[in-house]
C-alpha cells in the first residue's frame, strides 16, 4: 500500500543496506551512485538503465539473443540482470518498487552497498558466468574455443575501468 507523499516532509522510504534510511526523492534517473551519510557511496540501478550502462551493445543483444527470461518479460534487461545479484548478495541489495509512482520516471529501484564501480564489476563477473553457461550449451564447437579464448586474456578490472572512461566520456 503506497501512503499518499507529503511535500517537502521528511519521508524515509527505504532503508539501505547499511542501515540508513532514505527518502526516495533521494533518488533521480540518471543517478548512478548515491553519497550516504554512512559516508559510504552506494550503488544506484533503475530499471530503466539499458544493459549498455555496464557492457556494450553489442553483448547486450547477445544476452537478448540468448537468454530467454521465463516470466512476463519479452527479452533478458536491467531488472533479470539486477534480480542475479540479488541473489547473490541479499543482504546488501535493497529495491524499491515505485510502480504505483507514476511520477518518478522509473518502476523499479535498487541500491546496493557496493560503490558503483564495484557492482560494475560483479555485473561483468555475473554476465560472464551466465554467456559461459550459454555458450556451453552452443552446437558449435569453434563458438566454444573462441570464447574460452577470450575469456582466458579477458581482464574484469580493467575492462570496467576502460569502459566506464568510454561511457562517461561519451555521455553528452
Ligand atoms: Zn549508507
Amino acid at each position: 500500500m503506497s501512503t499518499p507523499r507529503v511535500p517537502d516532509g521528511p519521508t524515509d522510504d527505504l532503508t539501505l543496506p547499511c542501515g540508513h534510511a532514505i527518502g526516495i526523492d533521494n533518488l533521480d534517473m540518471g543517478m548512478r551512485e548515491f553519497s550516504c551519510p554512512c559516508g559510504d557511496d552506494h550503488a544506484v540501478v533503475m530499471d530503466i538503465h539499458p544493459l549498455s550502462r555496464w557492457v556494450p551493445e553489442e553483448v547486450a543483444s547477445v544476452l537478448r539473443e540468448t537468454i530467454v527470461p521465463d516470466d512476463e518479460y519479452d527479452e533478458f534487461g536491467t531488472i533479470h540482470l539486477m534480480a542475479i545479484v540479488r541473489e547473490e548478495f541479499p543482504e546488501r541489495v535493497v529495491d524499491y518498487d515505485a510502480s504505483e509512482d507514476p511520477t518518478v520516471g522509473y518502476a523499479l529501484c535498487w541500491v546496493s552497498d557496493h560503490s558503483a564501480r564495484r557492482l560494475h564489476e560483479i555485473i561483468v563477473e555475473l554476465l560472464i558466468e551466465l554467456m559461459d553457461h550459454a555458450v556451453s550449451h552452443a552446437e558449435d564447437d569453434a563458438v566454444k574455443t573462441t570464447f574460452s579464448d577470450q575469456l582466458a586474456s579477458f581482464n574484469v578490472a580493467s575492462f570496467v575501468t576502460l569502459y566506464r572512461d568510454q561511457r562517461d566520456f561519451e555521455r553528452p
